[in-house]
Formats: C-alpha cells, sequence, structure tokens
C-alpha cells in the first residue's frame, strides 16, 4: 500500500482507519499511523472512539522490533448488523452480516407484497435473535430497471415507507453495485485497489469500487456492462444500440442459444440447466457457454482497459454453476490482452456465495455506512 499524504484528522480519517483495519484483519496502532499517514495521535483519538463505540477491539498483541510489545486491534464482528433484502422476480434473499461482512443469518421466501416487507423484517431479525438497537439498518436492491439508471421511483417510495416504519436508515442500491461492495467489505480488498466486480444476473452489470467508496456516476447508472458494444453491426439491443455483449453473454441469451424453453419455468432454472450439461459433460451446452464466456471476456478486457482494475470478482446467479467457465475465459484474455498485463496482474476471481452477493452486498452497504461513514452514499440512499 502506498503512503498517503499527511491528510488532516477529519471524517474521512474515521472511515479511513475502519477501511484499513478491516482490509489488514488486524493491525497495530503504529502501522495504522505508517500506512495511513495520519499523526498519533490523530490515531490514538480515533481508536480510542472506535472501541467506546463497539466498532474495534483488542484482540492480542504482537512482538516489536524494539521488544516492546505491540497492542493489535481488529474489527469486533459480532456487536452490530446490517440487514440485506434481495427483491428477485419471485423471492426475496434476506440476509444479515455483522461487521467483517459475514453472514450470520439467511432466509429465501416466495416475495411478498412491498406492504409486507417491514413484517418480513421484524420475522427476520427476531428470528435470528438479532437486539433492534445493533442492527444499523436495511438495504434493497433489485436489478436496475430498464431504460431508468436510477433505482425505481416505487423504490424510493418503498425506502422512506420503510423508514418511517422501521425506524431505521434505509437504502436502496442496484444488484451488481451492491454485490461489489459486499465481496470488497468480505474479501477485505484494500482500498488502494482499483476493484471492480462483474454481475451476471436477469441482464449484466458491473459495479466499482474505488477509495473504499461505491463509484456510481452522474445519476446512479455506472456500470452498465451489459450495454457495452463488442460489434459495431451486431445484434440489435433494446437499450437502441447494437452488439450490446448482454446480447450474446446473459442468462436469456444462453437460454435462447441453447433453445431451452422457458415456458413454466423461470429463466434462471432454463439457464441452471443449461449451466449444469455444460459443467457434467454436455459438449454442445459447454460451447454455447464458452461462447458467451468469450463474448464476455470481450467487453471484460475493454472494461478493465477504461478503469484499470487491478481484481475482478465473478458473481451472481449466473455465475453460480458455470462460474468457472466464464472465469477461464476472462483470464485467458485479460492475460492475453488488458493493457496493463505488464505492469500488474489482473486478478479474476470467483465469488464463494454467487446467487447471495447482491443481497449480501446490500447488507455491507449498511454496515459500510454506520462504520466508515463520509463515502457519500448520494441521492438513492
Ligand atoms: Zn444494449
Amino acid at each position: 500500500m502506498a503512503r498517503r499524504e499527511a491528510p488532516a484528522a477529519g471524517p474521512g480519517s474515521r472511515a479511513l482507519i475502519v477501511d484499513v483495519i478491516r482490509s489488514a484483519a488486524s493491525i497495530s496502532r503504529v502501522e495504522l499511523a505508517g500506512l495511513t499517514g495520519l499523526t498519533q495521535p490523530s490515531i490514538s483519538n480515533i481508536v480510542r472512539d472506535l472501541i467506546a463505540d463497539g466498532i474495534i477491539h483488542e484482540v492480542g498483541s504482537a512482538d516489536s522490533v524494539r521488544g516492546k510489545p505491540r497492542k493489535l486491534i481488529a474489527i469486533k464482528p459480532a456487536n452490530r448488523f446490517g440487514i440485506g433484502f434481495h427483491l428477485g422476480p419471485d423471492t426475496l434473499t434476506c440476509v444479515a452480516v455483522d461487521l467483517t461482512g459475514g453472514v450470520v443469518g439467511r432466509e429465501v421466501v416466495p416475495r411478498p407484497p412491498a406492504d409486507q416487507l417491514a413484517g418480513q423484517f421484524d420475522d427476520f431479525t427476531a428470528g435470528l435473535d438479532l437486539p433492534r438497537g445493533r442492527i444499523e439498518g436495511l438495504a434493497i436492491v433489485a436489478p436496475t430497471p430498464y431504460p431508468s439508471g436510477a433505482p425505481s421511483e416505487d423504490l424510493h417510495t418503498l425506502r422512506a415507507t420503510l423508514t418511517e416504519r422501521l425506524g431505521l436508515p434505509v437504502m436502496v442500491e442496484n444488484d451488481a453495485a451492491a454485490a461489489a461492495l459486499g465481496e470488497f467489505w468480505s474479501r477485505r480488498v484494500s482500498r488502494e485497489q482499483a476493484f471492480g466486480c462483474i454481475y451476471l444476473g436477469t441482464g449484466i452489470g458491473a459495479g466499482f469500487v474505488f477509495g473504499g467508496a461505491l463509484f456510481r456516476g452522474a445519476s446512479f447508472d455506472a456500470g452498465e456492462l451489459g450495454h457495452m458494444s463488442i460489434a459495431y453491426d451486431g445484434r440489435e439491443c433494446p437499450c437502441g444500440n447494437q452488439g450490446c455483449v448482454e446480447r450474446y453473454a446473459s442468462m436469456a441469451a444462453v437460454v435462447a442459444d441453447a433453445s431451452v424453453p422457458v415456458n413454466g419455468t423461470s429463466l434462471s432454472s432454463a439457464y441452471d440447466t443449461v449451466a449444469r450439461a455444460a459443467v457434467t459433460g454436455d459438449a454442445t451446452a459447454f460451447q454455447i457457454l464458452d461462447r458467451a464466456a468469450g463474448h464476455l471476456a470481450v467487453a471484460a478486457t475493454s472494461m478493465v482497459n477504461l478503469l484499470d482494475l487491478g481484481r475482478v470478482v465473478l458473481t451472481g446467479p449466473g455465475a453460480a454453476l458455470a462460474g468457472s467457465i466464464y472465469a477461464r475465459r476472462l483470464r485467458t484474455h485479460l492475460e492475453r490482452t488488458a493493457h496493463s498485463r505488464r505492469r500488474h496482474p489482473v486478478l479474476v476471481e470467483l465469488s464463494a456465495q454467487p446467487r447471495d452477493a447482491a443481497s449480501i452486498g446490500a447488507a455491507a452497504l449498511v454496515v459500510q455506512a454506520a462504520v466508515a461513514p463520509g463515502h457519500t452514499p448520494g441521492p438513492a440512499s
């Protein structure tokens, strides 16, 4: 990690310190000063406040070069919790995470009508025996509706109603952005890393975390990877462009290429049928997914080059069964084509919980807003 210019201690310093402790797992005050460039007195004050607030705790000592043991500090996981709800087409996934992003509870229920979400929140948190005073809030994620860039008006109305009813902060976010923040938080990615996430869901989305904060763009529409064109005169797309990668590499494109009937079944189960066949030896199914992955790799290279990303995580329901096919294509393509390949590697990793990534990320958004504020959540939160 590069040493920073000595910043003045302020609200951003607290977020910086939480972020550095989180990504280091455990760290001494001396190392914190070295990594943040903040002065020892600033570090001591902020660390004391964070301990008093129950966000971090001392976890033991490490030997120092001069013989005096250094006390190590770490995030205190089980003291506060964030709740994430992911609204799928038919289901609602509810997740609770602790301050490290670790999942402490999960439930999938048939999607209730909007006016029953508050009741579902009460049932879910009561079932986990989470005291209300330790819950930092709720974030609700859904796919970005086309053509609006921002989460829909309905979600904003829902957010206002729920904030009032629950008496807690309620945020809304799109699935890909939330998933990126969740992977960033739980993988302990350093805030120095240019981090990206590709979310294979209903469409293809991307999320970016720069300097520890989600990058949202001018109108919360950053990360529309699915509508990056890979062919000047390619397939027509409802967005108005041609050759959008979503028309070649999304779950819907794979199902269409495989001619799997979707009648009476959901898109995701039709896709899973193809993905399961591909990873268990069906040559035709494998070719269809491998070709989709090849198309995605072309778009991924453009994304990596535009933003000089150092690490990309593949996630979302489309990466659950066939993620290895996509990851292999992306790795080999980036090794050959990434503009930065001689300066630094571009890591491509698979999410450990691709189906739950958006709900886990939603809960992580709540945790980050609570313990490392100052990441400009913006108008949607
Ligand atoms: Zn498009």
